[in-house]
C-alpha cells in the first residue's frame, strides 16, 4: 500500500496568467524542501499536486510536517493510491482506513470522478466502498449528515486516491513569487516573526544580523542562526550576513550625545543593510518593529531611520500587540529560542533617556560628528557569510 500526499493549491489559483509561474515556484519549493527527507515524485495535474515517495521506507509523517510549512498550499491530504478497479479500491480503502475507523463512531463516503471513463458513477462508487467499510467495521455507523469521518475516493487519470479528510496548509503564496528582501534579524521575538510573515507573502529572504563583539557573544550569533533555521522551514534556504558593528557603535558612544545613540545606530543599520541588500538583488528591507513598543519605534524615530535608506522598508508587525506576535512566534517554534538571554547590539550602550521625538536635522548633525563613511564601507566589506539550509 503506497501512501501519497495530495496538495490543493491556495491563493495561487486566483492569479490568472501568472498561475503557471506560481505553480512552478511552488513545485520547486516542494521538491527542494522534501529533498532532505528522501526521493519523491512530484506531479501536477488537474489542479492537484501529487507527492509520491519513490521508496517504501520514506517517513511520511516527516513529509507531511514539511509540506504543512510550505506557502501556497491551502490544504493537503494524506491518501493511498489504489489501482483503478472497484475491487482494489474497496480492499485498499478497508485496509488503509483501519486506524481511522478504530477511533470513529460514524462515517460517510464521497466519491469524485475526474476520469469520466471509469465504469462506475460517483454515487455507485460511494455505495460500493461504503458497503465494504460497513461490513468490515460494523461498529462504525453510516451517517450522511454529521459523520466523524468523511472518506473521499477520487478517481483520477492514474490511480484512485482514498483519504479520510484534509489538513490545513500554510496558506500564503509560494516563496520567490514576491521578489527578494532582506530581514534585519536580531535574537529577539519580533524579527523572526516578521521574516515568517513576509515569506508568507511570497518573499525570498536574505538575513542581515549586526554583531558587536566582544559586547555581544558568539552564542548570541548562534542563537540568531538557530532562529533562522526555524524560519527557513517556511521560507526555504537563505544566506545570513553577519555585520561587524563594534567600531561604529564605539564611535557613536564616544562622539555622539547619549540621547541619540539608538537612533543613530539604527540609521547606520538601515544604511548598511541597504548596501548589502542591493548587492544581493533585494528590493526591500524588513524589520520587526511595532509602533510604540520602545522609544526607537515611535513615528518620529521611524521617520528618522527610514530617511537613512532609499529602499522600501516592510514592517509587517507595525500594528500588532506583543501578545499577537508571541502567538505567531510560538506557532513557528521560535519563541523558546528568542527568550534565551543573550545580549543584542541594540542593548549595548543604550541611553537612559532616548529621544522619542527626534528631529532629523539634529540627528544628522549629531551623526556627522563621526567620520562614518569608511566605517560603513568596512562593515559592508567585512560581513561574515553563513548559509542557512
Ligand atoms: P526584536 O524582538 O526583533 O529584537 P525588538 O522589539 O527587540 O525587536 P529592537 O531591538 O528595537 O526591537 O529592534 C527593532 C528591529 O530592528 C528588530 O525587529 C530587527 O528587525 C532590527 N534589529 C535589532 N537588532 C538587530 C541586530 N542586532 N541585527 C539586525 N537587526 C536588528
Ligand atoms: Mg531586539
Amino acid at each position: 500500500m503506497k501512501e501519497v500526499i495530495l496538495i490543493k493549491l491556495g491563493e495561487i489559483v486566483l492569479k490568472g496568467l501568472n498561475r503557471k509561474n506560481f505553480e512552478d515556484k511552488l513545485i520547486k519549493s516542494i521538491k527542494h524542501r522534501l529533498h532532505k527527507i528522501g526521493a519523491f515524485k512530484v506531479k501536477n495535474s488537474q489542479s492537484i499536486i501529487t507527492v509520491t515517495p519513490v521508496f517504501d521506507d520514506i517517513d511520511m509523517d516527516e513529509a507531511a510536517e514539511c509540506i504543512s510549512k510550505i506557502f501556497g498550499i491551502a490544504a493537503f491530504s494524506r491518501a493511498v493510491a489504489a489501482p483503478k478497479d472497484i475491487e482494489s479500491i474497496k480492499q485498499t480503502a478497508c485496509d488503509y482506513l483501519e486506524d481511522t475507523f478504530v477511533a470513529a463512531k460514524s462515517f460517510k463516503v464521497e466519491a469524485k470522478r475526474s476520469d469520466k471513463k471509469f465504469p462506475f458513477t460517483s454515487p455507485e462508487i460511494a455505495r460500493e466502498v461504503g458497503g465494504c467499510l460497513a461490513d468490515r467495521y460494523p461498529d462504525v455507523a453510516v451517517d450522511v449528515h454529521e459523520p466523524d469521518v468523511i472518506v473521499t475516493v477520487e478517481i483520477r487519470d492514474d490511480f484512485a486516491y482514498i483519504h479520510a479528510g484534509s489538513l490545513k496548509g500554510a496558506g500564503g503564496i509560494p516563496v520567490g513569487t514576491g521578489g527578494k528582501a532582506a530581514i534585519l534579524i536580531s535574537g529577539g521575538i519580533d524579527s523572526p516573526v516578521a521574516a515568517y510573515m513576509m515569506a508568507k507573502r511570497g518573499i525570498e529572504l536574505t538575513a542581515i544580523h549586526f554583531a558587536s563583539p566582544p559586547y555581544t557573544s558568539e552564542r548570541a550569533e548562534e542563537k540568531v542562526r538557530q532562529l533562522l533555521e526555524k524560519v527557513s522551514a517556511y521560507s526555504g534556504r537563505m544566506t545570513m550576513y553577519t555585520v561587524p558593528f563594534t567600531k561604529l557603535q564605539e564611535e557613536i558612544r564616544d562622539k555622539c550625545h547619549e540621547e541619540y545613540f539608538t537612533i543613530i545606530m539604527r540609521r547606520f543599520m538601515m544604511d548598511i543593510a541597504e548596501k548589502i541588500a542591493l548587492k544581493n538583488d533585494c528590493q526591500a528591507l524588513i524589520t520587526g518593529e511595532s509602533l510604540g513598543q520602545v522609544a526607537s519605534q515611535t513615528i518620529g524615530a521611524i521617520a528618522c531611520t527610514d530617511a537613512a535608506c532609499n529602499m522600501p522598508v516592510f514592517r509587517p508587525l507595525i500594528g500588532m500587540d506583543k501578545e499577537e506576535i508571541i502567538e505567531i512566534s510560538r506557532k513557528i517554534d521560535t519563541f523558546d529560542i528568542s527568550i534565551q538571554p543573550y545580549e543584542d547590539c541594540c542593548t549595548v550602550f543604550t541611553p537612559k533617556h532616548p529621544r522619542t521625538r527626534p528631529v532629523l536635522k539634529n540627528v544628522i548633525s549629531e551623526q556627522n560628528k563621526i567620520e562614518w563613511e569608511t566605517l560603513v564601507k568596512d562593515a559592508v566589506e567585512n560581513v561574515k557569510i553563513t548559509e542557512i539550509t
